[in-house]
């Protein structure tokens, strides 16, 4: 196959797109779908502060790296969770990364804070994943806030964002319907959230990670379940395979016709919100659920300490 843009020979094909491309032309193409993605939904201009959360991943890491080359104010933000023999390799390659390309990067250390993951996983009754999502999510949002950035830039990709959207549609799960989507605008006590990805899939930024030869975490977390939306990623895969193009249209179809249909509907998420007494962070309660389980892990663990 020849490259659609030189025709010199392609090393990645993409049928979805009708095209391929050389290792040089390649990373050209990814930078029209993020700039594209940037621009259409009016993700954020080069004025704003942008905090990037980075993992250590393909997709963290390739977001950072395109968003700096485009000219972006940013800054990584990487939550070191604490799990043995995991999390340093990740805060490792997310450090190097940034010292190799003179990013600026904030590492929050849930360890220092007084609650990591493995702390969870030992004392709290719930499946840890949702516990870890919840407390990266409320960390994201709460540095962010605090920091005063306009946004934060998170690496999901289209295999993501349309297994999410399948799973919410396969629930009818009408109140998370109703808000997502690549651009969450900021709310009282919550930041912008954007994702610059959301148009290009795992294979193709993995692509472009491999071709800027962008060294990656890609040891599987010791806690993983292999749960999370794995199944039907290997579905969407299947579909995609039998008819390229199939994933971006599910996408693009539901922001065009399905999530207006939904609007409105998030109101069925929540009540009235008002500052967590202990973080600051928007809450129904008086203390938010973050700070609750915080307090509860430390409650258990005094107990068995007794
Ligand atoms: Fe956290 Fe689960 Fe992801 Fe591990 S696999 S980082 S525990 S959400
Ligand atoms: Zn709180």
């Amino acid at each position: 196959m020849k490259c659609t843009r030189c025709k010199a020979l392609a090393c990645v094909a993409l049928p979805s797109h009708h095209s391929g491309f050389c290792k040089d032309c390649y990373p050209l193409f990814f930078t029209k779908q993020v700039e594209t993605a940037i621009r259409r939904e009016k993700m954020f201009t080069r004025d704003e502060r942008i905090l990037v959360a980075l993992s250590g991943g393909k997709d963290s890491l390739a977001l950072m790296f395109e968003l700096n080359l485009q000219g972006y104010d940013v800054t990584g933000l990487h939550i070191d969770l604490g799990i043995p023999n995991s999390s340093e390799k990740a805060r490792k390659k997310v450090e190097d990364f940034c010292d190799l390309h003179g990013l600026n990067l904030e590492v929050f250390e849930m360890e220092k804070w007084g609650l990591p993951i493995p702390d969870v996983k030992a004392h709290v009754n719930r499946p840890v994943c949702a516990v870890c999502g919840k407390m990266k999510r409320h960390h994201f949002n709460r540095i962010a806030r605090e920091g005063g950035y306009d946004a934060l830039a998170t690496g999901h990709n289209l295999d993501d964002e349309v297994a999410r959207l399948f799973a919410n549609t396969l629930r009818w799960d009408t109140a998370y319907l109703s808000d997502q989507g690549p651009v969450l605008p900021a709310s009282e006590g919550f930041v912008r959230k954007v994702k610059p990805l959301f148009r290009l899939s795992e294979f193709e930024t993995a692509n472009y990670a491999f071709l800027k030869g962008i060294e990656i975490h890609s040891d599987p977390c010791p806690y993983a379940s292999g749960a999370s939306f794995t199944h039907h990623k290997e579905l969407w895969g299947e579909l995609e395979h039998r008819s390229p193009g199939q994933k971006f249209q599910f996408y693009q179809g539901f922001l065009k016709k399905g999530k207006p249909a939904f609007a409105g509907l998030e109101e069925e998420i929540g009540a009235e919100l008002a500052p967590c007494s202990e973080c600051g962070s928007p809450t129904s309660a008086e203390i938010c659920s973050v700070c609750r389980i915080k307090k509860a892990v430390a409650e258990s663990k005094a107990k068995a300490a007794a």
